[in-house]
């Protein structure tokens, strides 16, 4: 293909300077034939003797005629080549690229030169090539996490099931429940990522409305109230009922039952939770407070990340999965909003930047 679209772009080139050269050259001929005939009449008329200038005069028009033809070609042919050496090399360039990106080396990249359509095309291309790098990078940790999250309570359900068949471990209520357990906890894992990876599809889109904030509180509130009954762990919120936000209902009681489970699983007996929404300028501030136990700072940056535990062995104990913030944050970003955290001795608070 290298070769091809540069001989035929240089045969088409030197084709089309060639044309002009004969049609120049022909157009030279006929009117020197006609002018040289023009002469010899003249000549005629006047009985002088003009052939020895009448055969230079031809020489020179021939000669000079086929230097400036020879010429021209070979001008022609070089300029051709340079020309058409310089508009394929980029497209050959790009072609080399994409079939080395298809071949699955997705740190291939087109060199750009110039600000040219092509040098916007390489541009695109290799923006493309590092988009197909990233998503392959992503599958790729997606994969080995998924795959390390999955070992450990498969290996646990395993070797139960082996103790129980083997007659080792009497299989009384207590463990029974406890691999239930941890089935319960592969099953809320299983959600959680197909929930997940929705949301990163393109196709995913909130189902947004202007509904008063308060309504949507008080529902998620209601969704987890009985489990903080059961803890003992108080809740409460306020918020005014004039503050109507432009988003999806559903996906903000998501946003708020996943800050509300988390608050009671790190609040101990006794404690308590509390919501509070801020009107500022453009935007609405709702804050969720613990009193529970915390987050160290040095797992603070990463609370938001796939699978991330502060307590990998207690998290696991209480249920997590790792999931729940990065659905939170994913949900948030995507009503164009801002989540963070904060947190010290006395507790966490979760920060929802909404604009209204
Ligand atoms: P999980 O399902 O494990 O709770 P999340 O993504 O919801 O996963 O949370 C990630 C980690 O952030 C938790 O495992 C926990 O260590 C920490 N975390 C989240 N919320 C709180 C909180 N309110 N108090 C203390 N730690 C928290």
């Amino acid at each position: 293909m290298n070769k091809r679209l540069h001989t035929r772009l240089a045969f088409i080139i030197i084709g089309i300077s060639t044309c002009i050269l004969l049609i120049s050259t022909v157009s030279v001929i006929l009117a020197t034939h006609y002018h040289i005939s023009l002469f010899h009449d003249q000549a005629a008329g006047m009985n002088h003797d003009v052939s020895q200038l009448n055969y230079h005069l031809e020489q020179a028009l021939i000669q000079s005629i086929i230097w400036t033809f020879a010429g021209s070609i070979i001008l022609a042919v070089l300029i051709g080549f340079y020309v058409a050496n310089r508009i394929s090399k980029p497209l050959v360039d790009m072609k080399q690229a994409a079939e080395r990106m298809s071949d699955g080396q997705l740190d291939a990249r087109v060199k750009i030169e110039g600000k040219n359509e092509l040098a916007e095309l390489g541009n695109s291309l290799n923006e493309l090539a590092k988009q197909l790098h990233k998503q392959e990078q992503l599958r790729v940790t997606m994969t080995e996490d998924i795959a390390h999250e999955l070992r450990t309570p498969l290996t646990t359900l395993k070797s139960h099931m082996r103790a129980f068949e083997d007659g080792i471990w009497e299989p009384t209520p207590e463990r029974i429940h406890s691999c239930y357990e941890e089935i319960e906890r592969l099953t809320k894992m299983v959600v959680e990522l197909e929930d997940l990876t929705h949301m990163e599809s393109p196709a995913f889109q909130l189902e947004r409305n202007e509904e008063p904030l308060k309504s949507m509180i008080e529902q998620g509130v209601d969704l987890v109230s009985a489990a903080f009954h059961e803890k003992k762990v108080d809740l409460s919120f306020s918020c005014s009922p004039n503050i109507r936000i432009f988003a999806d209902r559903n996906r903000m009681i998501q946003i708020l039952v996943n800050l509300l489970t988390n608050a009671l699983k790190f609040t101990p007996e006794n404690g308590n939770v509390r919501i509070e929404v801020l009107e500022e300028q453009q935007d609405v501030l709702m804050t969720i407070q613990d009193s529970g136990s915390g987050i160290v700072p040095e797992d603070l940056p990463f609370i938001f990340e796939r699978f991330y535990r502060a307590d990998k062995s207690r998290n696991r104990r209480t249920g997590g999965s790792g999931l729940g913030l990065t659905i939170v944050k994913r949900l948030v970003n995507a009503h164009s909003g801002h989540v963070w955290a904060e947190s010290g001795k006395q507790g966490t608070t979760f920060y929802i930047r909404l604009s209204i």
